[in-house]
């Protein structure tokens, strides 16, 4: 069959069991994973690829972003501090000469009616007069990920990487990196860890650097026995760790 939209290419590839021909003016091209047969007749088997991967990777082609939960599902709204995670990092209000709380959910005090800075985008004598209840500003705070994310967006980077998607390589190790920061801890990571360092070549530095850098800042991880068989089995992993903490 015959598919003219780089989108359609893989919506296509999904609906006729990973077998489709395409013209050439594709956007994302395979690098290493096709022989010279299937070069020569530009036909790309995408059925050895989890569907999993290639539904998110159609739904970035579409969309420009994908979920990093791997589900159609959108992401419920968070109710509680416990299920969001803060997204912005600007730290003053210049005007008002405070440090944004971030403190979400937030419900006014009686007292809120004094300059209180919650974020760059809800200031509440100025925004509410006062009057917020259990208010999440939408702009600065997403529903905590899960800790597979970390696994997923290692699995985006490495379909990026074969079908030489760029944009989709540097927005899933964005992403990697933000999961980074609130779930280093989780056992989730040691396994996205080995999946890193085995599904791209070693001198692709793109998530390596996030995984070095992660362990560098929570040098406790060094403790856990699946962090340690990583930095045995992984050469590259080790010196980089080592690199960073020399400075
Ligand atoms: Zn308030
Ligand atoms: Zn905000
Ligand atoms: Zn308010």
């Amino acid at each position: 069959m015959i598919v003219c939209t780089r989108a359609g290419f893989f919506a296509g590839a999904m609906r006729f069991g990973g077998q489709v021909r395409t013209l050439t003016s594709l956007k994302a091209k395979v690098k290493r994973s096709y022989n010279q047969q299937e070069a020569q007749q530009d036909v790309v088997d995408l059925s050895k690829d989890e569907p999993k991967v290639i539904a998110s990777l159609v739904q970035y082609l579409y969309s420009g972003e994908y979920n990093g939960e791997f589900t159609d599902v959108k992401p419920v709204k968070p109710l509680t501090a416990s299920e969001l995670v803060v997204t912005h990092t600007e730290i003053t209000n210049r005007t008002h000469q405070r440090n944004y709380t971030y403190a979400f959910p937030h419900t006014c005090p009686a007292s809120c009616q004094a300059t209180k800075v919650l974020c760059p985008h809800h200031i509440c004598n100025v925004n509410c007069k006062g009057n917020c209840r259990a208010f999440i500003c939408d702009k600065c705070c997403s529903p905590r990920g899960s800790p597979a994310q970390l696994l997923n967006h290692s699995k985006m980077y490495a379909i990026a990487d074969k079908y030489d998607v760029t944009g989709l390589k540097q927005l899933a190790s964005k992403n990697f990196e933000f999961a980074c920061t609130y779930l280093w801890n989780e056992d989730a990571f040691p396994v996205a860890i080995d999946h890193i360092f085995s599904a791209t070549v070693p001198g692709d530095i793109g998530m390596r650097s996030i995984v070095i850098q992660t362990i560098s800042k929570n040098m406790a991880l060094v403790q856990k026995p699946a962090i340690q068989a990583l930095i045995t089995t992984y050469g590259d992993l080790a010196i980089g760790v080592l690199l960073k903490r020399m400075g």
